[in-house]
């Protein structure tokens, strides 16, 4: 994959390494513009709502079909923390308050980063939002743990569920590695 043609110019590039850089990059044949590429950042929230936790049925790949945490990639001209609350407004259509860092995850396999906040509903109403087909309060104790869409929303939860029995949060950051057989596991169950 990667880039094959010059977003300046619309040629051609080719994967060199310029001179002074020890990575390959795509510079354009023609006007040599150098594209540089760079992780991704996505903002996600777990949303909790008197002891449960508010999670979305995908209606989109990948991962139809299971259940998210409210996530999504960040858009230019916004910070982490309303990239996630807008998250969580299209998705689940819910209004949050006391929302805080939870974790900062790194998926290198995927080159993502996952900003994951905490918080509340502000008042109880939520529902299926743009590309979810359902919107569900799941008691710590019936989150479909086999049905999660994402290996680092099931680190999050389990971490945030753990922690909500003290309420005692903490902030962590942790590398994600996919493990594509236990996804083998996911899609059979
Ligand atoms: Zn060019």
């Amino acid at each position: 994959m990667g880039i094959r043609f010059c977003n300046q110019c619309g040629e051609p590039v080719k994967y060199q390494i310029p001179r002074g850089d020890d990575k390959p990059r795509a510079v354009c044949q023609s006007c040599h513009f150098i594209h540089y590429e760079n992780p991704k950042i996505v903002n996600a929230c777990i949303v909790e709502h008197e002891g449960k936790i508010l999670l979305g049925k995908r209606t989109i790949e990948p991962r139809k079909g299971f259940w998210n945490v409210p996530a999504g990639f960040m858009e230019n001209g916004e910070a982490t923390r309303s990239g996630a609350i807008r998250e969580v407004k299209e998705e689940v259509l819910a209004d949050l308050k006391n929302v805080t860092l939870f974790g900062v995850y790194n998926i290198i396999q995927r080159n993502q980063v996952h900003v994951y906040f905490r918080g509340e509903l502000a008042h109880e109403h939520f529902g299926a939002g743009a590309e979810t087909s359902d919107a569900k309060l799941f008691a710590p104790e019936h989150i479909p743990w086999s049905k999660l869409a994402f290996p680092v929303g099931i680190t999050a939860l389990k971490r945030y569920i753990k922690e909500m029995k003290t309420g005692d949060f903490s902030i962590k950051e942790e590398d994600i590695i996919i493990d594509y057989e236990l996804l083998k596991q996911y899609d059979l169950s």
